[in-house]
């Protein structure tokens, strides 16, 4: 390993997460593990190997590119893409046997020019629908009716009918329960059309969880495989997050009561002070908005000073700790632990924009040995596959 910053990341953890969740819902209900956005930062391949292991029936991505790196790799779960993809790109989708997501008759009539009725291979579609969030998908009968006639077609496969919450993981449900009530109506659009539709889906993770009758015919499940959960909701399954997140001390220096720190001069020496820089920086996804939290250092914690850089941060030690030692961003130390509900808590957001924002200089090492199967696992098949894939 080259670089001085790591994530430690446990895929045994994951599974056992996938597989505490799968046994909190009832058998019948399938379960889509989320796997966009790297794995919310935990590795695509890694991440999606780990949850096919744990008994996940299917996959879900972003965007379109994230499913073709996938299918590179090999994987062979159904995948669905949850933002609508370009018409002309629906060949390629196709070839790879992706879902795709659909939110318009116009999308359908665009894509035609592209898939002609004649050629082979369904269209494998889930559509979303809008109950609320105002993201994606179609609010009204009207858009419905329209993209009927289109969902009728022979090669038309109807694999899903779907929705997606905006509050799960509020403990305040009035809203979540108008968008169940929405949906509940827009299933019955589904239900009186006769169209054959597969899966009705609505639940992420904190849906799941906490509401299995929410659950339907599949859950969606991101955060929670990763071990995240709202921390103000108690929480019925045991979860655990699978990454830790570790740089070392590349300088020690002294400064001088008086003396500035950092661009901006964003910090001054209240006191002579020691101070340890450590390589990551914004560029990796430690955004200054992480001024203000600490790392952990010989077992304490060591608060960040000034501005954080592109490639660096500075911290203020408890002493003149050695070059080299570790730092421990997220995980712990002895007894002293930072969780990523304390630093989500601190830049007002989510576990996961933490995880899924460090960049690509983060190396990622897996910690279990049977990763190291899945890994090689996955490049024999991705050998295997170069062929098949354009
Ligand atoms: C990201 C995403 C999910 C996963 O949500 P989690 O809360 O991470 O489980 C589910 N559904 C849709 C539509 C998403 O975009």
């Amino acid at each position: 390993m080259l670089s001085d910053t790591w994530a430690e990341i446990s895929l045994d953890r994951m599974r056992e997460n996938m597989r505490n969740i799968r046994k909190s819902l009832p058998n019948s209900v399938k379960v889509m593990a989320v796997v966009k956005a790297n794995g919310y930062g935990h590795g695509d391949m890694e991440s999606a190997a780990a949850a096919e292991q744990a008994g996940a029936d299917y996959l879900a991505v972003a965007y379109l590119e994230e499913a073709v790196r996938l299918r590179d790799a090999g994987m062979k779960l159904p995948i669905l893409v949850l933002t609508p993809i370009r018409p002309e790109l629906t060949p390629l989708a196709l070839k790879l046997d992706l879902a795709l997501t659909v939110t318009s008759a116009n999308w359908f009539a665009e894509t035609r020019a592209y898939k002609p009725y004649s050629s082979a291979g369904k269209l494998r579609v889930h559509v979303k629908l809008d109950t609320g969030l105002g993201r994606i998908g179609i609010r009204t009968r009207r858009e419905w009716d329209e993209l009927v006639p289109w969902l009728r077609a022979e090669d038309v496969e109807v694999d899903g009918f779907y929705t997606h919450f905006a509050t799960a993981g509020q403990a305040e449900t009035a809203f979540l329960e108008r968008q169940t009530a929405r949906f509940a109506r827009m299933m019955e659009w589904g239900r009186s059309s006769g169209l054959r539709i597969r899966h009705y889906h609505c639940a992420g993770s904190a849906a799941a969880l906490r509401f299995p009758h929410l659950a339907m015919d599949m859950v969606r499940i991101g955060a929670a495989m990763y071990g995240f959960y709202p921390e103000r909701l108690v929480r019925s399954v045991k979860l655990e997050p699978a990454l830790s997140l570790h740089s070392r001390l590349i300088q020690v220096k002294r400064l001088a009561k008086g003396d500035y720190l950092g661009y901006d001069n964003s910090y001054r020496a209240e006191e002579d002070e020691w101070i340890g820089t450590v390589p990551i920086g914004y560029a990796d996804g430690w955004t200054q908005r992480m001024q203000g939290t600490e790392v952990l250092i010989e077992g304490q914690r060591a608060p960040i000073v000034g501005k954080i850089c592109m490639d660096q941060l500075m911290v203020k030690l408890p002493g003149p700790c050695v070059e080299g030692a570790r730092v421990t961003l997220i995980g712990h130390q002895g007894e002293q632990r930072i969780t990523f509900a304390e630093l989500a808590a601190h830049i007002g957001s989510v576990a996961q924009e933490i995880s899924a924002s460090l960049g690509v200089r983060v190396t990622r090492i897996y910690t279990d040995t049977e990763e190291v199967h899945a890994k090689w696992d996955a490049q024999i098949r991705r050998n295997e596959n170069k062929q098949a894939v354009i």
